[in-house]
């Protein structure tokens, strides 16, 4: 199996090629095709396996198909400021051939340089739930047009006690739109978010 075979976008190709990966992981085999055909998705997955690379790819490579229009299309939800900041380092790699604006918000520094960044409108949001409730609350950020959500690490962002905030942060969100969840472990709770917030979402693991 190569990156070539799951339709990526040729920008993003030339970037994972610069950046040293060789072939797809696992799962990046299974949920890059399933994501970019627009299906929801769960992805029982563990730090290590390769799952930032296997919701970023497919969500850069539907943002560079899609129509440039303003506010931000995708927001990744994860439970700590280092996973924010990791994903970012990602995602940032991955896009490094397109025009697009990455913000990270989260708490323990000032709000100041997270609300100039959402002010001055990103495509893509990387967020502790947290921080985004607070800056929400005080109407910054535009969600109205998103497309895509992804929980990250769901089953510890629900031990750590940010259910209501992320039910809070959803229900902000457009009901269309495209909802990916990785956890490393599958448990009732997840179950009932995936109930709650996914359609008919497909199972990798
Ligand atoms: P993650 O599970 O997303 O935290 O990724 C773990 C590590 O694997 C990160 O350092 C990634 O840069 C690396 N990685 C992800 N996908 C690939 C790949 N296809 N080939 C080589 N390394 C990868």
């Amino acid at each position: 199996m190569s990156f070539q075979a799951l339709g990526l976008d040729a920008h993003i190709l030339k970037a994972i090629q610069e950046y040293g990966y060789t072939e797809p992981t696992p799962i990046q085999a299974a949920a890059i095709p399933p994501i970019i055909a627009g299906h929801d998705l769960i992805g029982i997955a563990q730090t290590g396996t390769g799952k930032t690379a296997a919701f970023t790819l497919p969500i850069l490579t539907r943002l560079a198909a899609g129509p440039k229009t303003p506010g931000t299309k995708v927001l990744i939800l994860a439970p700590t400021r280092e996973l924010v900041v990791q994903i970012e380092e990602n995602v940032l790699a991955y896009a490094k051939h397109l025009p697009l604006s990455i913000a990270k918000v989260f708490g323990g520094v000032g709000e100041r340089p997270q609300i100039e960044a959402l002010r001055r409108g990103c495509d893509i949001v990387i967020a502790t739930p947290g921080r985004l409730i607070d800056l929400m609350d005080q109407r910054y950020g535009n969600f109205s047009g998103l497309q895509h959500l992804v929980l990250d690490e769901a089953d510890r962002m629900l031990d750590m006690g940010f259910l209501p905030g992320i039910k809070r942060i959803i229900k902000a969100l457009p009901r269309k739109r495209q909802t990916l969840m990785f956890s490393a472990t599958l448990s009732k709770e997840i179950e009932a978010l995936t109930h709650e917030f996914q359609h008919h979402p497909k199972t990798v693991q």
